[in-house]
């Protein structure tokens, strides 16, 4: 069977009250960005609590699901039948072709569910369900009605046109991109980081990206690898705007003057500075990182308060709770895990000295970050001016 449109359905949003036509709007903008580079050249329409999609011309009906499985804010898709001719004779007739070409094999129990939200229809809810229900029962006998676990629940909604559908794909739920400001994602080419920014994102948050690459110390494909996860990530979020910041000279400048076991605290407190000054210039109201408590040395509870102390904005860090395996499968489900676990090295894991403190002290942490004084804005300004910018769609 061809579906000529689809019902959209979404959850969260729908609560919001006055502000509710923001988050549909933001939604109906999304959806029509993913559904552009796909035929169909499809019409996005808003009627009260309900957005549809209507192809006008033949598409591939897999891509298009796939695309809208990456639109947060949708929560289920529905692949319906809408007609505009409500005459009852005509309801009944197109509800027996829907039945005859959605379901090869008509063993199947079933329950008709009618919504009329269009009170001048002349017959009432129940006795559509009734009457629909006599006309699958007759077309196709080898179906029964089970009104409590039916294989299959047949929607029937008179609005200003009739919407039939009986299946709903899920999708990915959360809240659509463009409603909640802009977020500053690190993202290294890790499993960890490219999750967190699509746990963000999930909430409505735009992301934008930083990545510290240390060339000749990180390769090319390092750095391609996560142009590469911020391209997968943006299947999800739309286009990503990625900052790649060469950190080299600073790395290099920390590894000579600073003590080796505060080397890792050390850089990620000049990440993080130098993230949240891209960030403010972005109009970025946070940072996130993938960090997680425990996880490794610069991830004690300790190491998270001394990197976090040079930041003025609020650092998101979603998998703060999170154990890896749970994390791993998210990774999986979003399709990022196979390119994060390309072997390249990324900045950090080659000047970790072997035994990095787990209890930094932020008094220290500063004495040593004095050696720095002389040289350490200059190159900072000049890392943040020579940033290369990556549009990864
Ligand atoms: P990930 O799997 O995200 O790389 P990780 O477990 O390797 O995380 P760390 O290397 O300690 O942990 O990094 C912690 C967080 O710091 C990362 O999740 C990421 O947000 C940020 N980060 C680390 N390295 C970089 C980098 N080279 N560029 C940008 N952000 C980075
Ligand atoms: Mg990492």
């Amino acid at each position: 069977m061809t579906y000529k449109s689809f019902l959209i359905k979404y959850a969260e949003i729908g609560v919001k009250g006055k502000n509710r036509y923001l988050f549909e709007d933001a939604l109906v903008k999304q959806i029509n960005q993913r559904l552009k580079r796909h035929d169909g050249g499809f019409l996005i329409t808003k009627e009260q609590g309900r957005i549809y999609a209507e192809a006008s011309e033949e598409y591939d009906y897999d891509e298009v699901i796939n695309a809208l499985q990456h639109v947060f804010g949708i929560v289920g898709i529905c692949p319906m039948v809408q007609i505009e001719n409500k005459d009852y004779e005509n309801l009944k007739e197109e509800v027996a072709k829907y039945i005859d070409e959605a379901y090869e094999d008509k063993n199947f129990t079933f329950k008709v569910i009618t919504r009329r939200a269009d009170k001048n229809y002349p017959v009432i809810s129940d006795q559509i369900n009734r009457d629909l229900g006599e006309v699958i029962l007759t077309r196709f006998p080898e179906t029964k009605v089970d009104v409590h676990n039916p294989d299959v629940t047949l929607h029937v909604e008179i609005r200003q046109k009739i919407n039939i559908f009986s299946e709903t794909i899920p999708g990915p739920g959360g809240m659509p991109i463009g409603t909640a400001g802009k977020a500053m994602l690190l993202l290294s080419g890790g499993i960890d980081s490219p999750v967190a920014g699509w746990m963000v994102a999930k909430r409505g948050v735009t992301i934008e990206a930083t990545y510290f690459h240390a060339p000749p110390y990180t390769s090319e494909r390092a750095k391609q690898k996560v142009v590469d996860l911020a391209k997968l990530v943006a299947k999800y979020t739309g286009p990503i705007k990625l900052n790649i910041v060469n950190f080299t000279d600073i790395q290099l400048y920390i590894y000579d003057q600073c003590p080796h076991d505060e080397l890792t605290i050390i850089m990620r407190r000049y990440m993080m500075r130098i993230a949240e000054e891209i960030a403010k210039e972005s109009d970025c109201l946070a940072l996130i990182t993938g960090e997680s408590i425990g996880q490794v040395a610069s991830q004690t509870m300790p190491s998270l308060a001394v990197t976090n102390e040079v930041c003025e904005m609020p650092v998101l860090r979603p998998l703060i709770a999170f154990d890896k395996q749970d994390i791993v499968d998210i990774s999986v489900k979003i399709d990022t895990f196979e390119t994060s676990t390309l072997p390249y090295e990324d900045c950090c894991t080659i000047f970790v000295a072997k035994h990095p403190v787990t209890k930094p002290n932020i008094k220290r942490i500063k004495k040593s970050e004095e050696k720095l004084a002389e040289k350490i804005e200059e190159m900072m300004k000049t890392a943040i001016e020579t940033r290369e910018i990556v549009r990864c769609i």
